[in-house]
């Protein structure tokens, strides 16, 4: 599939199930995060502020982790059609060092570069 051997293409398979279950655990512990600051609380103005910002941070860590766990989705389904370890821009194959650091990548070195 794609200029990968059996063998790479079930540890990537194996390594992107892992990958999912780690970020559906962050996102469970996280969930509790996007419920409002309670303001009865009484603390300080400083305090709340630095609550406020913890909040802003581990709400983005969170976008982030649901933006991978969409990746690692879809990764998943490209298995199934046999689409995995193309790149979704140019087609061309992504070698296996890439997608042993990112499994999840849909796209090779070149393309992401270029988005960026
Ligand atoms: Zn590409």
């Amino acid at each position: 599939m794609n200029g990968l051997t059996s063998e790479q293409v079930s540890e990537l398979h194996g390594d992107l199930v892992v990958l999912g279950r780690e970020l559906d655990a962050l996102l469970e512990m996280s969930e509790d995060i996007a419920k409002p600051i309670e303001l009865e609380q009484p603390i300080g103005r400083l305090s709340r502020m630095d609550a406020m910002q913890q909040r802003e941070m581990a709400m983005a860590n969170r976008a982030a982790h649901e933006r991978r766990r969409a990746l690692v989705s879809e990764a998943l389904e490209a298995f199934e059609d046999g689409s995995y370890g193309a790149c979704v821009t140019c087609e061309g194959s992504i070698p296996f060092a890439r997608l042993k650091a990112l499994p999840e990548t849909p796209v090779c070195l070149s393309c992401q570069e270029r988005r960026e």
